[in-house]
């Protein structure tokens, strides 16, 4: 890591921890098809299940139940498009690789809305099931949840045990988008009985291009990728060994992350209040909801993102424009839509997102590099 930078952009990827990179240069020294007997083989294979352990801890999941990927968006691809569900039941605040996948489905589809700190509320939400499955002649079998545990925006949790709740009264399929509460959060697939959950190992300080898609026994998958019969048939081609090897050390230190999470929330109350200090009409939203400890999406009214963004870089710190985890895109949030907050303030929102590796320097180098932002804003009121 650069030393003279403060990288806050951990939602979009989170720097490589040093287990995993010893596991993933390990793995590139060594030779071996994971479905070969011989001795190489069988080295590369114990890499492949004894990250799967490791990954099913992290989860709260059986090793059986986890199918490696290349990253959790194609896992939400096998599981939302490349089923044919009759109704899919979908939060308002997905990340777009379910909205999208959402949309290349045939399938109805059903919006689970949220309230104005971004969750979903669990009466609401039994009564839209009910509804769907009694007036809709939704078979429940038929029919899929989706929801993510915490939100790459806004760091907001939703009340995932009464939500599973519902879904397992019912017998709707569930899946749980755990991307961002891997290693934030407790995470229990077996206690939700979520059929689907999945993960992303550089959201959790692994390498980029590996994921998880935990699904149960009877959990139905059409595999997106058909050939070798690898990942007990549900995930074709030659295993990654080097990534899901790194995949693997990362969910163990993710994991041992979870009994020092104090730590994180200090230093993200420390960054909030700093914020604050600078311009005290900055708004953190859902603020009082429960967040992950690690996430502040705070508005300065009147900063544009993209300028806040723009001049913290140049400061020094890596930030994001709300909604840009994926491409820098500027375009409206439509997790923020849906959480009825008004644009002007929408389009302020800057995301800071800290990780394994945030120290108290990066946070005060934060600090004073939002001056420079509240500096900009009084230029462009000025101007106005
Ligand atoms: N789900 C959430 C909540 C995310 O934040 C992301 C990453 O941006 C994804 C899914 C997609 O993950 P991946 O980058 O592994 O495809």
């Amino acid at each position: 890591m650069n030393v003279n930078r403060a990288y806050l952009d951990c939602n979009a990827t989170a720097p490589l921890r040093p287990q995993a990179r010893a596991a993933v240069l390990s793995a590139l020294d060594d030779v071996g098809n994971a479905s070969s007997v011989h001795a190489e083989g069988r080295r590369a294979r114990a890499l492949v299940e004894a990250a799967r352990v490791k990954v099913a801890a992290l989860a709260g999941a059986s090793a059986r139940h986890v199918v490696f990927t290349s990253g959790a968006t194609e896992a939400i691809n096998c599981v939302v498009s490349g089923r044919a569900w009759k109704t899919l039941m979908v939060s308002a605040v997905e990340h777009p690789a379910v909205a999208a996948s959402v949309a290349r489905s045939s399938a109805d589809h059903i919006v689970i809305p949220v309230d104005g700190s971004g969750r979903i509320d669990v009466a609401t939400f039994a009564t839209l099931v009910d509804c769907v499955l009694g007036t809709e002649h939704v078979l429940p079998a038929d029919a899929l949840i989706v929801v993510q545990h915490a939100n790459n925006e806004t760091g907001v949790v939703q009340p995932i045990d009464e939500i599973a709740n519902v879904a397992r009264d019912r017998g709707i399929r569930l899946m749980v988008d755990a991307v961002q509460s891997a290693g934030r959060v407790e995470i229990d697939q077996r206690r939700w009985g979520a059929e689907y959950l999945v993960l992303s190992s550089h959201k959790i300080g692994g390498p980029q291009g590996a994921g998880a898609l935990v699904a149960t026994d009877d959990a139905k998958i059409d595999a997106l990728l058909v050939g070798g019969g690898q990942e007990r048939g549900r995930r074709a081609g030659t295993e990654n060994i080097a990534a899901i090897a790194g995949f693997g050390a990362a969910a163990g230190a993710a994991r041992s992350d979870l009994a020092d999470i104090s730590r994180m929330a200090d230093l993200r109350a420390r960054l909030e209040a700093g914020l604050i200090n600078v311009a005290p009409d900055a708004i953190v939203i859902g603020k009082d909801a429960p967040r992950l400890a690690n996430t502040s999406l705070i508005a300065l009214p009147r900063a544009p993102a993209e300028t806040a963004v723009i001049a913290l870089d140049l400061a020094g710190v890596a930030a994001s424009a709300g909604a840009a985890c994926s491409s820098g895109k500027t375009t409206r949030s439509p997790v923020l839509a849906a959480m009825g907050i008004h644009n002007d303030i929408a389009k302020c929102a800057v995301r800071f997102s800290l990780g394994w590796a945030t120290t108290e320097d990066d946070v005060s180098r934060c600090i004073d590099a939002w001056q420079q932002v509240n500096r900009i804003r009084s230029g462009v009121r000025d101007v106005a």
